[in-house]
Formats: structure tokens, C-alpha cells, sequence
């Protein structure tokens, strides 16, 4: 499980990310922003009070995104892209408004505020939220299989007593026949035998439920989530 301080760290290698807010209206929003501190309470940004992107985050909810990867995608002469190995990372879950004195507090104990403090400083209107209770994935791939010897890796997690659902689809050992044709059809290398001779399993931080063995299985044994 990544700690908060983990998850921190792979959005600011980032910098920049995808925040997406509901914008009160019935739609949603986004716009780049920057978590640019960490505690035992979460992950801190700020803005500032006149704009709509304060107002959406007093709606309580948000959702981030990034991608980290060491190259541009490159295309084939087939027209075919290319990503170099990287991750994706996201998060969502809830978030409130520190108010002045749990800013001031925060700045007396934590460096990371320093920037909080300059700008509240500078620019008056800045208020600073902390998303504390979220769930969220760790998405790393290598799709050409440079340095492993499979596509992805995935690592879910969760903060604050919020719950997380395990990648991936999943095998009812009660239909699987062991006929082996999802393990032929799916490209991640994510499928294997239970030990026990017959059924097969998935392994959920490889699976990207692309549906191949959901596609060639004959016996219907393989389930999405929530079926
Ligand atoms: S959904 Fe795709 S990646 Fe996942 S186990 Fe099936 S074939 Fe493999
Ligand atoms: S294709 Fe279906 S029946 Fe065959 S091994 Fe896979 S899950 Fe089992």
C-alpha cells in the first residue's frame, strides 16, 4: 500500500496535473494544478477564493491525474504509437478547506507550506484545501517490455478510511474448464494456473481488462467487476 508521502511524490514528479472538479451545474471541470504539500492528512493545494475552480472544490469532491514518462510517444511507419516506459497516476476522493490558523499551524511544522505562506502573502485571496480522505492507482507500464517482462503494473491504494477495489477481471473457478485460450489471447502475461491443476487466475495488477479472455472464453467463466 503507498503512503501518502509515496503518492505525493509521483504527482510532483509530475508537476503539473490534471484536477477535475464538478462544476455545480451537473457537469464536471478541469484544469493543471500542483499538490505542493504532504502531512499525515493528505495532499495540499491552493487557490484562490474568486475563482471557479474554489468554488467547485467547496462542492467537496476531486479527482487528479498525471503521467510521468521518460519520452514523447513515437509513431511506426504503420502509424502505430509507441510509449516509452512510464507511469499514470490518479486519485479521487474529498477534500475541505484549512482554514487560516490550520494553515499557520501547518507552516510552523511543515518547510512545504513555505510556498503557501508566500503566496497567502502575496496574493491575499489564496486559500489552501487538503484532499484527506481519497483512493487512487499507480498504472505503470512498460508496453514494449524494456526493462520487464510484462506490459503493466498496477498498484491501487487508499487514504483517510477510504476503500479501494482490486484491478483486473477475475476466473469462477466453478465454470473455468482450463481450456487455456485466455491465456493465449491476453497479451499482458496476467493468467495463470491456480496450482492446483485446474482453474486459472488473473493477476489484477497485470490485468489492463482489455476483454480479450472475457472475448474467447467458452465457458463464460470470466467475470468483470460488478457482474
Ligand atoms: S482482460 Fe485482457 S489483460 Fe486482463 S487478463 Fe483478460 S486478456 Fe489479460
Ligand atoms: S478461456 Fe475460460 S474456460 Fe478456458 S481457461 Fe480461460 S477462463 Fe477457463
Amino acid at each position: 500500500m503507498k503512503t501518502v508521502e509515496e503518492v505525493y511524490k509521483l504527482f510532483d514528479e509530475v508537476g503539473c496535473c490534471s484536477f477535475a472538479t464538478l462544476d455545480g451545474a451537473g457537469g464536471v471541470d478541469a484544469r493543471t494544478a500542483h499538490f505542493f504539500a504532504f502531512d499525515e492528512d493528505g495532499l495540499y493545494l491552493r487557490t484562490m477564493r474568486v475563482k471557479p475552480f474554489y468554488r467547485q472544490l467547496k462542492l467537496g469532491w476531486l479527482a487528479v491525474s498525471a503521467e510521468h514518462t521518460a519520452g514523447r510517444c513515437v509513431w511506426d511507419e504503420d502509424n502505430m504509437p509507441h510509449f516509452q516506459p512510464g507511469y499514470m497516476v490518479r486519485v479521487a476522493g474529498s477534500v475541505r478547506e484549512l482554514t487560516q490558523a490550520e494553515v499557520g499551524a501547518k507552516a510552523a511544522a511543515n518547510p512545504l507550506f513555505n510556498v503557501a505562506v508566500y503566496d497567502i502573502k502575496k496574493y491575499p485571496e489564496t486559500v489552501v484545501f487538503v484532499l484527506d480522505r481519497f483512493h487512487g492507482e499507480l498504472y505503470d507500464y512498460d508496453f514494449n517490455m524494456v526493462h520487464r517482462d510484462h506490459k503493466i503494473l498496477r498498484e491501487r491504494f487508499a487514504f483517510g478510511g477510504d476503500v479501494f477495489e482490486e484491478a483486473g477481471l477475475s476466473i469462477d473457478p466453478d465454470l473455468c474448464i482450463a481450456c487455456g485460450a485466455c491465456t493465449e489471447a491476453c497479451t499482458h502475461k496476467a493468467i495463470f494456473p491456480t496450482g492446483d491443476g485446474a482453474a486459472l487466475r488473473i493477476l489484477g495488477e497485470r490485468c489492463d481488462e482489455c476483454g480479450n479472455c472475457y472475448h474467447v472464453c467458452p465457458a463464460g467463466a470470466v467475470r468483470s467487476k460488478g457482474c
